[in-house]
């Protein structure tokens, strides 16, 4: 496996891969790869020529007051686990080389981060969507690849590139999950152990929203107190930051549960804020 640091070198290099014909996908990442990391490396692996995995802690989509001093990194145990996963480049910048002084550019969806995360993470979504573009427009690549825990990025990601009409595959991918369901996330290490212990009850309120919309409950405001009971009881350290039944492609909210919809949430704990998400369709 080959590590490159420097933008000019990774658009070389994937250049003359396009050029010899090879089909080349991208997972961009911010690295303490988990299993869902590299369950979307090893879906890309088995869809492409090339597999080329960003490493790459974005300061641009982190607020002022927000983690990224926290944010766990350990690039060497990464680069192993990237090797083992039959990645062919990682490519790893520093921030300079992505975003120098009197870096001006910006891309954005706002229609699509009116609600959701983007109420406490205004700025968010800008600098996700920023880096996103850089990324494709340094590797080219013919297919990228996306948790669908991260949805409505995913969104802003799918929406950007049909605006953009850039010539990139998008992929979304579902959900990885540790054994009691807690959604996989780097930020997890961040979590106290009662806060652990706690978390998995962020996935089985879903799962609960779900049932009752299966037996027939469309009205979402019910579905909300429904979940927030879940919380209150289950997840006394957790705040909930929101909980939000939405279109799953527009993502605006839903009154009535009428056909698919997204249930969205994000919990705030001392040194994590965890988000989750389940899509459901109304039988
Ligand atoms: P991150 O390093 O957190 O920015 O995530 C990099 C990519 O991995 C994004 O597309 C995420 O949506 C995806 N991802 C993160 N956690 C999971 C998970 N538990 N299951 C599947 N994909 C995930």
């Amino acid at each position: 496996m080959k590590i490159i640091t420097q933008p000019d070198e990774i658009q070389s290099w994937t250049m003359q891969r396009r050029c010899a014909g090879e089909r080349l996908a991208l997972v961009p990442t911010m690295g303490f790869f988990h299993e869902g990391h590299l369950a979307l490396m090893r879906w890309a692996r088995e869809h492409a020529d090339a597999l080329l995995v960003s490493l790459f802690v974005n300061p641009t989509q982190f607020g002022p007051r927000e983690d990224l001093k926290l944010y766990p990194r350990d690039p060497e145990r990464d680069a192993r686990l990237a090797e083992e996963t039959g990645v062919d480049v990682l490519f790893m910048p520093e921030a300079e080389a992505m975003f120098p002084e009197g870096y001006a550019t910006w891309v954005e969806a706002p229609s699509l981060c009116r609600g959701l995360c983007a109420v406490q993470r205004p700025t968010h979504f800008r600098g996700v969507a920023t880096v996103v573009a850089k990324l494709f427009v340094l590797t080219n690549p013919a297919l990228a690849v996306f948790g669908e825990k991260d949805w409505q990025q995913l969104a802003v990601i799918r929406r950007i590139t049909r605006d953009l009409h850039l010539p990139v595959e998008i992929h979304g991918r579902p959900t990885v999950r540790e054994s009691d369901g807690l959604a996989m996330s780097s930020r997890n290490v961040n979590l106290g152990p009662e806060e652990r212990a706690q978390a998995p009850a962020i996935h089985r309120g879903l799962l609960y929203v779900a049932r009752l919309v299966g037996e027939g409950e469309a009205d979402a405001t019910l579905l909300l107190a429904a979940l927030g009971e879940i919380y209150a009881r289950e997840i006394p350290l957790g705040h909930v930051e929101y909980m939000a039944v939405v279109d799953p492609d527009q993502l605006y909210p839903v009154e009535e549960v009428t056909g698919p919809v997204l249930v969205a949430v994000a919990v705030r704990f001392a040194n994590a804020r965890l988000i989750d998400n389940i899509l459901i369709s109304r039988k």
